[in-house]
């Protein structure tokens, strides 16, 4: 039997990420988060937005000049009794490949809204994903001191364009400049709100009951509003229940303002109290659970110059189950291998440190000198793999060629590291020197020229190429392979990893091929 030591470092993990679209206020939550968490003394510093603490690469100015976040950061803190990991996505729709793998790698999300937009195009697209995992979703209704749509309009959006049941948990009296608060339809209270605190954590003052004449007297003609709004709410919404959220089919929802830090407290209280403990994965040779004894994990995420001073690669592991314990030796199960392990590391909002021990549901960072890739399991010597950690086939390419033909191997160098993060993909066709960079948003051909430059030193530039799409060939029968690999040897290449492609001028030549190659399976997805 698991050690009860053991079991209640899992219990107390809960680990998350947000999902919002562009300007909701998902970095202002992961600040005022973060400062609940003890993490920050005064919330402001998350990205280094205003600080200037943290090293910042050419690469995450341009990320600020256009407002957009590119890195998934991790962060962990205490809340309550739980230790919190929150993984942060990146924002921008380019990037949704690598969001896709980073929410495989969570138990919940938190929603962010902007309570005067209401659902917005982005937010439809991450659910999208959650769903494919029935991930449990709280959500929050940000900004309420602006003037925001009406309340149940918003719920009833969300009910209708997401598909999913929304519980109130706090309900808003007033917005804008009129914002004085909410009332907790569990706990049976009102926390008032006052302005000008959002830097600090202060306490609000707290009127108990829905009928307690002190309510009146703070809130003035809102008291009666609300207690008539709430019969209403009570009637249209749906009450809260716990396997309905575990299951992905009813979100509870709090209000509040971010940046005032108003009821971001509210909702970490209910995700330490609802949202599940890290949770089992499958893989190729059935399912692990998180209080397996035995350590195990995958990789979701490689990141490059993570610290521009020292030019490494992070590859971004989450422990499924048991323990890392420094100096562990851990098995790869991608090429066979064994690697001892001491120097993991832990993150904390833009800082690292080497870490002693980690658990189910943490996220560890290993130092990736090459040998490492995206979706590749860690075990403590098992053979399994776990399943579900795809790369997409890009869809617009480009010819990447340098400006100075005598730095070929530094462009070489750092397309297959950048590659390796996922976010790019790098072709090299067998027959002709060309490099091929694959993409699934236009954006990523900018950060990858913006970043070959500042961490490779190398000035390049794209060309045209006609190319419509790109497949992984695999195939059963060796023979067969290499058939092909001969007759089709025009249209083939290899990836960043060496996997064999097919590199399709058009969409007419790829259905030729297939017809003409029935052993032969191009796959769209390539799972790890
Ligand atoms: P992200 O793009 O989702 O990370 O959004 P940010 O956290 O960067 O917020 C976008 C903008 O909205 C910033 O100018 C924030 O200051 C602002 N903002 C965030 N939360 C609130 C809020 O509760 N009230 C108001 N009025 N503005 C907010």
């Amino acid at each position: 039997m698991a050690n009860q030591d053991f079991l209640n470092e899992i219990n107390k993990r809960r680990t998350f990420a947000i999902i919002s679209h562009p300007d909701a206020g998902k970095t202002t939550i992961t600040e005022k988060v973060l400062l609940f968490g003890n993490a920050l003394q005064r919330a402001g510093t998350v990205k280094g937005k205003k600080s200037g603490q943290h090293a910042k690469s050419d690469w995450m100015e341009m990320e600020k000049e256009r407002g957009i976040s590119v890195t998934t950061s991790v962060m962990q803190f205490p809340y309550s009794e739980c230790l919190v990991n929150l993984l942060d996505t990146p924002g921008h729709e380019d990037f949704s490949e690598d969001t896709y793998r980073t929410l495989t790698a969570v138990d919940s999300c938190l929603m962010v809204i902007d309570a005067a937009k209401g659902v917005e195009a982005r937010t439809i697209k991450l659910m999208e994903v959650t769903r494919l995992r029935d991930t449990p979703i709280i959500t929050f209704m940000n900004k309420l001191d602006r003037d925001t749509r009406d309340p149940i309009d918003l719920l009833d959006e969300v009910e209708s364009v997401l598909n999913i049941k929304c519980a109130p948990i706090t309900w808003p009296i007033g917005m804008g400049k009129e914002f004085k608060g909410i009332y907790h339809l569990l706990r049976d209270e009102t926390v008032l709100y006052s302005t000008g605190q959002g830097h600090t954590i202060q306490e609000r003052r707290v009127i108990k009951g829905l009928d307690n004449p002190e309510l009146d007297a703070a809130v003035g003609v809102y008291a009666g509003e609300l207690r008539e709004m709430l019969e209403l709410v009570k009637g249209a919404s749906h009450e809260f229940n716990l396997a309905e959220f575990i299951a992905g089919e009813l979100t509870p929802v709090f209000f509040g303002t971010a940046m005032g830090n108003f009821g971001v407290d509210h909702m970490l209280d209910g995700l330490v109290e609802w949202a599940p403990s890290p949770q089992g994965r499958e893989t190729d040779q059935g399912s692990v659970q998180a209080k397996d004894e035995k350590f195990s994990g995958f990789v979701f995420k490689i990141q490059a110059n993570m610290d521009p001073k020292h030019r490494d690669r992070i590859a971004f592991c989450r422990i499924v189950s048991g323990k890392y314990q420094k100096g562990m030796k851990m098995h790869q199960s991608r090429i066979g291998k064994d690697v001892r392990i001491s120097d993991a590391l832990t993150f904390f909002a833009g800082d690292r440190e080497v870490l002693d021990e980690a658990y189910a549901g943490d996220i560890i960072g290993l130092h990736n000198h090459g040998s490492i890739q995206i979706g590749d399991t860690f075990t403590s010597g098992d053979k399994f793999r776990f399943a579900g950690i795809p790369n997409f086939a890009p869809e617009l390419f480009k010819r990447i060629r340098l400006r100075d033909p005598l730095k070929q191997k530094q462009l070489l160098k750092g397309l297959i590291q950048l590659s390796e993060e996922g976010a790019v993909q790098v072709f090299r066709p067998l027959q002709n020197n060309d490099l091929i960079v694959g993409a699934v948003g236009v954006l990523q051909f900018d950060v990858v020229v913006a970043r070959l430059k500042g961490e490779y030193n190398v000035d390049a530039l794209y060309e045209h190429i006609n190319v419509a799409t790109a497949r992984w060939i695999y195939g059963k029968d060796e023979r067969k392979v290499d058939e092909f690999q001969r007759k089709a040897e025009a249209n083939l290449a290899l990836d960043g990893g060496d996997n064999l492609t097919y590199i399709a001028p058009t969409m007419v030549n790829l259905s030729l091929a297939q017809e003409r190659y029935p052993d032969i399976e191009f796959h769209q997805t390539r799972e790890h």
